[in-house]
């Protein structure tokens, strides 16, 4: 079955077309500027990148233009609309309702929409790119991947917080974690390389990007992360603080006059290592600036690492013991530097840091020595391959429902 996979935000829409029976991408590319004028850049497998602007007033016509490309005679993976069996969609926050994937009917969607409240800038550009997708293709299965499901599992004494326990009653105030389709990937994958059952490994996995988050993962479960009722809390990210003293945001706003949704925005886009270093949010700019000698870009680097080490000291703690810490995303993929600056300082758990070993970008491996008590790996996430999974997992049931078997 070929899965049209769809990561929609205010501005822009990410897809990819898999082959879900060989797992290859045929297709990927990214509409941007939607609302605002429009560009489309699309790469089919093995041919050069295109790259030019369309109008796109809103997600429908975002959509629209993606079909279309991907029906290019030229330079086309299918020959119609037909050929794409199911669309997998990138839900951000499903609340407590949704502990997994699930089949997108109206009913879903309506309960998806009560959950807006909870994260009021992610998902609503979710809806109307499964809108967009339902119009155009009104026969294609469409199916929701929560970002949140994986973290379901959690007890209440890992995601309840320490406030009036009515909050949690009436506005369902708690820690839900995010980049759950990557965790999930990431401990499923750790677990199928060292050849064991989910069941029998406590797996921390660091997803280090642009966004960053460390969850816990005891005997194939989530028992805890970082991140909480939003994407803000946990670790020090590109440009969010993660976490800090709540009374910050009252100090600031008196001191500098800012309104709390003013602070609120420094506190989620200028913060995190951009803020702290005053260069960039990203981590090849920071590593450079350091190493001509900019101490801020060294501080914002060395403070990102130590609260990386501090969640790990604290998860190894909850699942009482840890037997593999896994690094993914962008920065834990990629910087060798980041994960040395974490990875050396776990001796205490009996991990050995292989610096040799470490010197590999965006592929598995390894990186402790063969004798070390916990192992450490770099495992790629692939969150497009996760949604595409899941979704043709749904499709399958809900076709043998259907037939009855
Ligand atoms: P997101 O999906 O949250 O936008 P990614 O997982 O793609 O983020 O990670 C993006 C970040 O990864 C960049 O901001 C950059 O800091 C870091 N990164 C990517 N490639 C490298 C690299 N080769 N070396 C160091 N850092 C890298």
């Amino acid at each position: 079955m070929k899965v049209l996979v769809i990561n929609c935000g205010s501005s822009s829409l990410k897809y990819q077309v898999i082959d879900s029976e060989t797992e290859v991408v045929l297709a990927k590319g990214l509409c941007e500027r939607i609302g605002i004028d429009g560009v489309l850049t699309y790469q089919p497998a093995g041919k050069d990148k295109i790259k030019y602007e369309a109008a796109m007033p809103a997600h429908k016509e975002a959509v629209s233009l993606v079909l279309k490309q991907l029906m290019d005679p030229e330079t086309g993976v299918i020959a119609s609309v037909d050929e794409i069996g199911a669309v997998g969609h990138r839900m951000v926050h499903g609340g407590e309702k949704f502990a997994c994937s699930t089949l997108l009917t109206q009913e879903v969607l309506d309960t998806v929409a009560s959950c807006n409240d909870l994260a009021p800038l992610h998902n609503p550009p979710t809806l109307v790119g499964v809108a967009a997708c339902k119009e155009l293709m009104p026969t294609t299965p469409m199916v929701g991947v929560f970002d949140t499901a994986f973290h379901q599992t959690m007890p209440a004494e890992a995601y309840i917080y320490g406030l009036p326990y009515e909050y949690y009653e009436k506005y369902a105030v708690r820690r839900y974690g995010f980049h759950g389709t990557s965790h999930k990937f990431v401990s499923q994958r750790v677990a199928e390389i060292l050849g064991k059952k989910p069941e029998d490994l406590n797996i921390i996995v660091c997803h280090l990007g642009n966004g960053s988050s460390i969850s816990a993962v005891k005997g194939g479960k989530c028992v805890d992360t970082s991140m909480g009722l939003t994407p803000l809390e946990g670790l020090i990210m590109g440009t969010r603080s993660g976490d800090i003293d709540p009374t910050i945001i009252e100090f600031i706003a008196h001191k500098e006059n800012m309104t709390l949704e003013e602070v609120m925005t420094v506190i989620n886009k200028k913060s995190g290592v951009q803020g702290l270093s005053g260069v960039s949010s990203d981590f090849r700019d920071l590593a450079a600036a350091a190493a001509e000698g900019n101490a801020r870009a060294q501080l914002a680097l060395d403070a990102f690492a130590y609260r990386v080490r501090k969640y790990i000291g604290s998860y190894a703690a909850a699942m009482d013991g840890v037997d593999v810490i896994a690094f993914t995303a962008g920065i834990g993929e990629n910087d060798t530097a980041v994960r040395a600056a974490v990875a050396s300082k776990l001796g205490y758990l009996g991990a050995k840091f292989d610096a040799e070993a470490n010197n590999v970008r965006g592929e598995e491996a390894t990186i402790s020595t063969p004798d070390s008590k916990v192992t450490l790996m770099v495992v790629p996430t692939n969150e497009e391959l996760a949604i595409c999974r899941d979704t043709v997992e749904i499709v399958t049931n809900m076709v043998e429902e259907a037939v009855g078997k």
